[in-house]
C-alpha cells in the first residue's frame, strides 16, 4: 500500500485504536452472502471478493447515493439477534487480527428493529457478540476492549428512545451516543431535550459533524450537542486561515509556500484549545465528498486532506476507518496511506494511536493502562 512494505507490516503489529466505525459497514463481505442468501435478500455479486470490489467502487464513485447503497444490504441481514450476536462477534475478531486492542463500535439499533427485536434485544445481543469476540482473542492471548456508542439517526425522531437506551445500557457495554445520517436540516438543536438528559447523565457524546456539512454545523455539536469528540470534523478547517509569505507566492527551498500566519475562527478555536478530539477517516472522507467541498475540486485527492495541516497546528487528530468493507479499507491500511502521503513515520503513528485512547470514552484508570500498554509498544 505504501512504498515501504515493512512499515505497512509494523502498523500492523502494533496496538491500535478504532474510535469510529460502524458495525452495519463492517461486515465480513463472505457473512453479508451468507446472511442474505438464508433470506433470499438479492446482492450485486455472491462472491466474496467481486461483492469487496463493487462496494469499493461505487464508494469511490464520488456518489453518495451509491456508497449508501451497501448499507441497504447489510442492514437486511442485520435483523435478528442471531445475526447481529455474529456480526458483532466477527467484527471483534477482524479488529483484533488488524491489531486494534480498543474499539468504540458504533450503530443504530433503531434501524435493526425491522424483524421484531426490542431496541434492548438489539443492543444485548450485540453486546453478547461482542462479549463473545472479545473472549476469543483474550484465549489468544490478545487484548481486546470494545464498548458500544449508539447511534440516533438525525432525519428520523428517536433521539430521547436512543439516549434513554443508552443510559439503561450503560452498565452493559454502552460507552456512549452519536447521532448520524444527513447534517444539513438535521442540527442537534432538534435533539436538544435528548442531549440535555444526557449530560444530565454524565454521559458523553460524539457528534457527525463537519463532514457532510460545514463550520455551522461544527457549532451545533459543539453547542447543542455538548459533543466530547467529533465524528470527522474535517471541515473545521473552514475556520481557519492560512495566510503564505510576501506576495503569498514566496517558496522555500524545498518549493514549499512559507507560512507566514495562521488565524483561528471562534469554532475552530474551541476544537483545538479544548483538544476536541477529530475522528477522521481519510478514504471515507475522501469518498463522501468532504474533502473535495474543502478544496472545491470533485477529484480530491489524499494529500489535499486536511489533516497534517490540523496534526500540525496541534489539534487532536485520529485515524479512523468508518465503514471497512463499504470502504473497502483497515485501520492499518489507513494508517499506511496516510504515512505514505504525509511521510509519516512510526513516531507520529503512535500519536494518533495515543491522541485516540485519551479520547475514548473509557474510564480513567482503564484508559491510562491501555495508553501505557499502546505506548511502549509503539516506543
Ligand atoms: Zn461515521
Amino acid at each position: 500500500m505504501t512504498e515501504n512494505p515493512g512499515l505497512d507490516d509494523q502498523i500492523r503489529a502494533l496496538p491500535k485504536v478504532s474510535l469510529h466505525d460502524h458495525l452495519d459497514g463492517s461486515l465480513r463481505p463472505s457473512t453479508l452472502i451468507e446472511l442474505a442468501t438464508v433470506i433470499g435478500h438479492e446482492l450485486p455479486s455472491t462472491d466474496p471478493d467481486e461483492l469487496q470490489d463493487i462496494f469499493r467502487t461505487n464508494a469511490d464513485s464520488g456518489d453518495l447515493l451509491k456508497y449508501l447503497e451497501a448499507f441497504t444490504h447489510t442492514t437486511a441481514v442485520m435483523q435478528t439477534s442471531e445475526n447481529l450476536r455474529r456480526v458483532a462477534r466477527e467484527y471483534v475478531e477482524d479488529l483484533a487480527a488488524d491489531g486494534v486492542v480498543y474499539a468504540e463500535v458504533r450503530w443504530a439499533p433503531e434501524q435493526h428493529i425491522a424483524g421484531g427485536l426490542t431496541l434492548d434485544e438489539a443492543v444485548e445481543a450485540v453486546q453478547a457478540g461482542l462479549n463473545e469476540g472479545a473472549e476469543t482473542v483474550a484465549d489468544h492471548e490478545g487484548v481486546m476492549v470494545v464498548g458500544q456508542l449508539l447511534s440516533a439517526m438525525r432525519q428520523a425522531d428517536h433521539a430521547d428512545e436512543i439516549v434513554n437506551l443508552a443510559i439503561r445500557h450503560r452498565e452493559n457495554g454502552v460507552v456512549g451516543f452519536d447521532i448520524a445520517g444527513p447534517e444539513a436540516g438535521f442540527p442537534p438543536s432538534k435533539f436538544a431535550p435528548a442531549f440535555t438528559r444526557l449530560a444530565q447523565e454524565m454521559l458523553p457524546a460524539t457528534v457527525h459533524a463537519g463532514e457532510a456539512d460545514g463550520i455551522e454545523s461544527v457549532r451545533g455539536a459543539l453547542v447543542e450537542g455538548r459533543a466530547k469528540r467529533l465524528g470527522h470534523g474535517i471541515r473545521v478547517a473552514e475556520d481557519i486561515t492560512l495566510t503564505t509569505g510576501e506576495t503569498s507566492r514566496s517558496k522555500t527551498s524545498d518549493g514549499g509556500e512559507e507560512l507566514v500566519e495562521v488565524e483561528l475562527g471562534p469554532v475552530a478555536r474551541w476544537v483545538r484549545d479544548r483538544q476536541i478530539h477529530l475522528e477522521t477517516s481519510p478514504t471515507s472522507n475522501l469518498q463522501t465528498g468532504a474533502v473535495s467541498a474543502l478544496t472545491g475540486e470533485p477529484d480530491a485527492e489524499l494529500a489535499q486532506h486536511p489533516f497534517d495541516m490540523l496534526y500540525q497546528l496541534g489539534f487532536n487528530v485520529g485515524v479512523n476507518t468508518d465503514n471497512r468493507l463499504v470502504s473497502g479499507v483497515t485501520l492499518s491500511g489507513e494508517l499506511a496511506v496516510l504515512a505514505s502521503a504525509f511521510d509519516y513515520g512510526l513516531a507520529e503513528l503512535a500519536d494518533f494511536q495515543i491522541n485516540a485512547i485519551e479520547s475514548s470514552f473509557l474510564g480513567y484508570e482503564e484508559r491510562e493502562a491501555l495508553a501505557a500498554h499502546i505506548l511502549e509498544a509503539w516506543q
